[in-house]
């Protein structure tokens, strides 16, 4: 049996290939999958900003929903017929490690241990969380929400006053989302695409801005910052926007590999510490029903503005995102 899988031949080439499933191995289970959306990990690797690609032609996508159909007998996690959100964040279960599939011209293509931007994929049992029902919205539990939320639950919330998220995409806006469900009292957003504050602003940010500079202007400083662009020099103007004695800079923007942070010293002296997502992902599958079950009822469907594309439209998708017309692409396979 074939089926249509997007695949990135060579840098900045994606094309739709025809794909045979191999038979699963240890850790494996064969996913449908219904619904992808498309994140800046995926523009980075299609624009080859994170490096040497060494496993071309290869498979693409790390969050998707879809129905297990087959597994291993080696996998305890799920069972056939379960709905599935597929993540690239590790959580309990075996990691397979990648696959590879043959094309209907024999030639090898490659796949991590998850990918999402095809009609079926065989998935490690470390990338799969079981979920209650197809929700097209829970495509964002694979990457962006658990980020943000794991983000703004790690921190001590009594401590702080206020927050400013740097870049309102699809990261930025989950952030915005967390702060608010977590009561955090004062929250910024930054952002120079208009659309973008407008949903900030709907979903729980208080104050928005257009640049950095704003912000210097009015001499704000905050308890925590989050990175959200992927940009380094944006990431160095955060720095001196954080407070003294305890402000956080938090990174969870892309940033194209050889990119570095140069910083002045007296910055961390004066307190202020940098910090990534990941902190602790021990038991993140008690995590993910945690911020599963937070955000249920939330209407996220605007992350996909009004439309939803075809996997044979991926490139359309890929083009229209990269412009920043659509926080997050949905790819219905
Ligand atoms: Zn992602």
């Amino acid at each position: 049996m074939f089926f249509n899988a997007a695949v990135l031949k060579k840098k900045g080439k994606v094309i739709i290939d025809k794909l045979s499933l191999p038979k699963l191995k240890f850790g494996q289970s064969l996913v449908k999958i219904y619904y992808s959306s498309i994140c800046h990990t995926q523009i980075q690797e299609i624009d080859g900003q994170r490096g040497i690609d060494n496993y071309l032609p290869h498979c693409l996508g790390h969050e998707g929903i879809g129905m297990v159909i087959d597994k291993h007998n080696s996998v305890k996690k799920v069972k056939n017929l379960d709905s599935v959100c597929l993540s690239w964040i590790n959580s309990k279960g075996i990691n397979s490690g990648g696959t590879s599939y043959l094309n209907s011209k024999g030639i090898k293509v490659n796949a991590g241990p998850v990918h999402t931007f095809s009609e079926y994929a065989v998935i490690s049992e470390n990338k799969i969380f079981k979920i209650d029902k197809v929700d097209k919205q829970k495509v964002l539990l694979g990457c962006a929400l658990p980020t943000a939320y794991n983000v703004i639950d790690d921190l001590d919330i009594s401590k702080i006053n206020s927050i400013c998220i740097i870049g309102c995409g699809g990261l930025g806006i989950s952030c915005v989302i967390a702060s608010k469900d977590y009561r955090i009292k004062k929250i910024f957003a930054v952002d120079k695409n208009k659309t973008k504050l407008k949903f900030a602003k709907k979903n729980g940010a208080n104050e928005t801005f257009e640049s950095l500079e704003e912000i210097k202007n009015k001499q704000i400083r905050f308890d925590v910052i989050i990175e959200c662009t992927g940009q380094i020099q944006v990431l160095k103007k955060c720095i001196g926007l954080s407070k003294n004695f305890g402000g956080k800079i938090i990174v969870i923007g892309n940033y194209p590999k050889g990119n570095f942070l140069k910083i002045d010293p007296w910055h961390i002296i004066q307190g202020k510490s940098l910090l990534g997502a990941w902190n602790d992902t021990l038991n993140f599958d008690k995590k993910f029903r945690k911020f599963e079950k937070k955000t249920k009822n939330k209407n996220l469907n605007f992350f996909f503005g009004d439309k939803i594309y075809k996997l044979t439209d991926i490139n359309k998708a890929i083009n229209e995102f990269k412009k920043g017309k659509i926080i997050r692409p949905l790819i219905k396979m």
